[in-house]
């Protein structure tokens, strides 16, 4: 726990941290969490059962503080539904102290009640490429008070398609915003993703 109080997380999130039972960050945590509280743009390289997944739900819990306003400040992009529900689970537990809203937006799931969610106010949006583009052209998202954007699972979502709808999402968020992309994988296509 010790190793987590220097990482510069506050008090609910350490509390959380301590009812999962983490009792030390894992190295990409180490890494990767003072690079985001510092606001510095973040490529990282870890596959799924590293800990990555809380390497930038922490620093972003850290850095929403408490709920705000209407429009989400933070977005992440998953290629899965499954993958929206794990990282939805873990913005629930590891915010379990915070007043932070989130919600999740994937395709097959009902649209109607992931429109209610978003119209009742949100901080955090979880989504699949497709459906966020979906409701942000049907203007049930708003866009203008992101500052901060992950990109996870990078390599699988280029694999599986979602270059075109990521392309379209990279031209209507705002410019200046922390980016954050994470992968399994780091080869050309995702270097290239990262320039862009
Ligand atoms: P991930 O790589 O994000 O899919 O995480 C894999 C699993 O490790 C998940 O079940 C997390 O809840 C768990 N986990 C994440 N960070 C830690 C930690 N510091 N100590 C122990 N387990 C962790």
């Amino acid at each position: 726990m010790s190793e987590f109080l220097s990482l510069g997380l506050n008090r609910q999130l350490l509390n959380a941290i301590d009812d999962l039972g983490y009792e030390e960050p894992t190295e990409i945590q180490k890494k990767a969490i003072p690079k985001i509280l510092n606001g510095q743009h973040v490529i990282g390289v870890a596959p799924t059962g590293t800990g990555k997944t809380a390497s930038y739900v922490l620093p972003i819990l850290k850095k929403l503080n408490y709920a705000q306003g209407n429009d989400a400040r933070c977005v992440i992009f998953l290629p899965t539904h499954e993958l929206v529900y794990q990282v939805h689970q873990n913005l629930t537990d590891l915010g379990k102290y915070t007043d932070l809203r989130f919600v999740k937006i994937f395709g097959g799931g009902g649209i109607k009640a992931q429109r209610n969610a978003l119209s009742e106010g949100i901080d955090v949006i979880v989504a699949t490429p497709g459906r966020f583009m979906d409701l942000y052209k049907t203007g049930y998202i708003n866009l203008r008070a992101v500052n901060t954007m992950v990109l996870d699972e990078a390599d699988k979502m280029m694999d599986m398609g979602f270059m075109p709808q990521l392309n379209e999402i990279l031209e209507v968020v705002p410019k200046k915003k922390q980016n954050l992309l994470f992968s399994a994988t780091f080869h050309k296509n995702i270097e290239k993703l990262s320039e862009d």
